[in-house]
């Protein structure tokens, strides 16, 4: 049997030289970058270099990367840290299709008495600019809006959005788990404050991400403790882990276009073979989205049983619903993008990654053929 992995919004495989990379600071050089003898000053540089790296793929200064354990840290952070940093604006927007990372942080500071307000979007998943204006005034404080969803790629208009944010006063963050590394990202050009990544989502190691922070910007400290990460987030750096998501940002970033290409011509295929196939589907998302991150819902399926009759044929794909025993639980994403219920309720997510082939895609829609038509 085939083994088909197409679940890349979920994690990436590691890169061969992302991980020959780490080697040396899981062995040899497993220095504290923070001690003053000669032992410790690989560990230093290669922290040092890291960033400058990491801040190159995104336009930044090498002191706006602050590393962390991933996208849920860099999300809490910046709502949290921000929520709570000083001044009398308090109130923050987001939208109804971030992932869980932010929008539990937002009912966290909710709870705390912070108000948050959650934008509708349209039925691509784009958060309209005017929308947007709508709800902001003077109190609000700092607006987190995602750049790329995660269960249907729908990217934002992130440059309007931050300029809107600006006009009142206002932060912009985004949570750009799904989008660094996949497709280009200049923050200066952008504009915005704060950006979340995570190096799991780009062919890096799990456990490590970063934030992005604006020279100047406004945020209390995640940790407190030492005086690693500028004083900002404390706590030993995992160094071997930093220096593998860098190789693999950097590398991302220069086979991006290819990459790019290779995976709409995959998503191309696999579009036509299934309408060749006369299944009834919709595909989620905006034209503007992703390469490779493929949302389907298929008419009156079960998306958990495509799931599972997949996994028996090999392939790891997602699901955008979940069963319990009596009822079919729509994800929040698919509701807000108003996905109709016979169609919401059988939808799966394929993402591809580099690594994946036309042979895949073939087999992949043989495969749901053989469940759907069943
Ligand atoms: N934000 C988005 C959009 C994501 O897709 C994810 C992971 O799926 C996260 C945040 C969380 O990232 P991490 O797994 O690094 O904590």
């Amino acid at each position: 049997m085939m083994k088909v992995y197409v679940d890349h919004a979920a994690t990436t495989p590691l890169d061969i030289d992302a991980f020959n990379a780490m080697k040396p600071f899981l062995l040899n050089d497993f220095g504290n970058a923070s001690q003053q003898y000669s032992f410790a000053r690989t560990a230093k540089a290669a922290l040092k270099a890291a960033r400058v790296t990491i801040a190159k793929c995104i336009n930044a200064e090498p002191e706006e990367i602050y590393f962390t354990s991933g996208g849920t840290e860099s999300d809490n952070w910046a709502i949290k840290s921000t929520a709570f940093a000083f001044g009398n604006h308090r109130a923050i927007i987001t939208s109804q299709i971030e992932h869980h990372a932010i929008l539990r942080s937002c009912h966290a500071v909710e709870r705390m008495g912070i108000p948050v307000f959650y934008l509708p979007v349209d039925s691509s998943g784009v958060v309209q600019p005017d929308i947007l204006s709508e709800y902001i005034d003077d109190s609000t404080k700092m607006v987190s809006i995602m750049y790329a969803n995660n269960e249907i790629g729908t990217i934002q208009p992130i440059k309007k959005l931050c300029e809107i944010t600006h006009s009142k006063g206002a932060l912009f963050h985004t949570d750009a788990v799904q989008a660094v590394g996949h497709i280009p990202i200049d923050v200066k050009e952008l504009d915005i404050d704060m950006l979340s990544a995570s190096a799991h989502k780009f062919n890096g190691p799990k456990g490590i991400g970063f934030l992005y922070i604006k020279k100047g910007t406004q945020i209390a400290p995640y940790a407190d403790g030492g005086a690693q990460e500028f004083g900002m987030r404390a706590g030993t750096e995992n160094i071997a882990s930093i220096v593998a998501m860098a190789v693999a940002l950097e590398k991302n970033c220069n086979r991006m276009k290819s990459v790019s290409d290779h995976l709409i011509g995959l998503e191309k295929l696999m579009t036509s073979l299934l309408k060749k196939a006369e299944l009834d589907f919709i595909k989620n998302g905006s034209p503007k989205k992703i390469p490779g991150n493929i949302s389907l819902s298929f008419k009156n399926a079960e998306g958990e049983m495509l799931l599972h009759r997949l996994d028996l044929m090999g392939i790891s794909v997602s699901t955008g619903s979940a069963c319990d025993s009596k009822n079919t639980q729509i994800s929040h994403v698919l509701e807000a993008v108003h996905v109709s219920e016979n169609y919401a309720k059988g939808t799966i997510r394929i993402s591809l990654g580099y690594e994946n082939t036309e042979e895949e895609i073939f087999y992949i829609v043989q495969s749901l053929m053989k469940i759907l038509k069943r």
